[in-house]
């Protein structure tokens, strides 16, 4: 099939590889001339596990190029998804001004078209949006929905630094139209990658799966902080409490590992979206709101520890993007931690495989080391915020006072180690 896909980013540049990967012709429209240039000359404009390479393979292959043309890709292509960004606004709610350009663009595209043309929403949205494109691709190509054009929702549940292996083989995946034919359409296009094609009976259930499932993630992460944060003062080990807790087969193992609060481009946004739409209606998201207020505070607890510690001038920051895989920092509980270091006038030295490249463009003046040995060396004090593997050698900390939010120092012997929830 010939795909197009609108806005390159974690989940449109992965979609696009993975798309052609399974033989199909995919064109990546973007706004940014960088990216599209970056993409063409087979380099991934983002880090995500897996990806260089498997870009680097479909577009010698023919099977994917990027573009700033969207008019042209959209005429060239069956089905066009959107994947462009929906950050939130002041007030929490999701800002959908991309989405409606992106619409308003396919719209334009499609005037010319004489075939029938699927359009996909695979951003994340809030319910209610993917309908109200319908209207507005209407009156922008003078065509009919449901005859001309269909339009679907589609959500993404895949997890940056695992993204292409949760986008080959996902649990399942979600669809939601009130056209059959759009339906159909999309049912083809996944099938190559699960038998496990959800339909919902319209965009907004399917949009509200994306956001419900965000928010239990996220309350699950926020709740065993929370047990964490009392285990901590009970001394018991809340690592081994949640193993036993997670063997029930109602809650399963998954998402039960205390640390310094969930971060990322999703959950936050998604959860202060819901929030926003809730207020919309006159509804207050009693929990929600609680599940936020936990993570806000997590990693000010890890700051805290190091504090009663005894702050040292040195410290070493080991992790800077949300979680290991990726170079994506938005959100990460890296920042508050480093903004209250500077703020007690201490000397940061941070570190990160992926991610010190982003970082700098929010701490300019911060130290970079070249590797986590050399922020170790350099520093008198660690705060280990992101599970990298290569940060898992206990032998790197020996002499140094740690602050270990992951739990992942084993051998504790000439380590003056604090865990944050143990
Ligand atoms: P991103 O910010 O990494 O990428 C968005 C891209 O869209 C950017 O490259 C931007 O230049 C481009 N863009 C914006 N407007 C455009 C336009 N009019 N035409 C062409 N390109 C345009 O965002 P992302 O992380 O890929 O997320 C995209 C959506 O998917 C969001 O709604 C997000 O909530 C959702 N989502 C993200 C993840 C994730 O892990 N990142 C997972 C599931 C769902």
């Amino acid at each position: 099939m010939n795909i197009s896909i609108i806005g390159t980013g974690y989940v449109g540049l992965v979609a696009g590889v993975c798309f052609a990967k399974k033989g199909n012709n995919v064109l990546c429209v973007d706004v940014i001339q960088e990216k599209v240039d970056k993409i063409n000359n087979r380099f991934a404009p983002i880090y995500e596990h897996g990806l260089p390479e498997l870009l680097k393979q479909v577009v010698e292959s023919g099977h994917l190029s990027a573009t700033t043309d969207l008019k042209n890709a959209v005429i060239n292509s069956q089905i066009t998804f959107i994947a462009v960004g929906t950050p939130p606004r002041e007030d929490g709610s999701a800002n959908l001004d991309y989405i409606y350009e992106a619409a308003r663009g396919i719209a334009e595209a499609i005037k010319s078209k004489n075939s029938y043309h699927v359009v996909v929403v695979k951003s994340t949205v809030s319910p209610g949006t993917t309908r109200s494109l319908i209207p507005i691709i209407e009156q922008g190509s003078g065509k009919k929905h449901g005859v001309d054009f269909g339009v679907a929702m589609n959500p993404e549940f895949l997890k940056e630094g695992v993204a292409i292996d949760d986008f080959m083989y996902p649990d399942r995946v979600v669809v939601g139209s009130t056209d059959k034919k759009a339906l159909e359409i999309l049912t083809e296009v996944y099938k190559p990658f699960t038998q496990n094609i959800v339909k919902m009976s319209t965009p907004d259930t399917a949009e509200m799966v994306k956001y419900s499932s965000n928010a239990l993630l996220a309350t699950k992460i926020s709740f065993v902080n929370e047990i964490g944060d009392l285990c901590k003062r009970l001394g018991i080990d809340v690592y081994e409490v949640m193993k036993a807790v997670g063997m029930d087969h109602r809650i399963g193992p998954h998402f039960l590992e205390a640390g310094p609060g969930f971060g990322g481009s999703c959950f936050p946004k998604d959860v202060h979206a819901l929030i926003a739409k809730a207020n919309e209606f006159g509804f207050d998201a009693k929990l929600l709101k609680t599940v936020l207020e936990v993570n806000r505070l997590q990693p000010y607890y890890a700051v805290n520890l190091a504090k009663k510690k005894g702050l040292r001038q040195n410290i070493a920051i080991l992790g800077l993007a949300f979680k290991p895989g990726t170079d994506d920092i938005r959100d990460t509980p890296a920042i508050p931690i480093i903004e209250e270091l500077l703020k007690e006038g201490k000397h940061v030295i941070a570190y990160d495989p992926e991610a010190m490249e982003n970082t700098k463009k929010i701490f300019p003046n911060i130290e970079y080391a070249k590797s986590a040995k050399e922020a170790v060396d350099k520093a008198e004090m660690v705060i280990i915020v992101t599970h990298w593997d290569e940060f898992k050698n206990d032998s790197l900390y020996r002499g140094k006072v740690v602050i270990d939010c992951r739990d992942i120092i084993k051998d504790k012997s000439n380590i003056d180690y604090e865990g944050l929830c143990w």
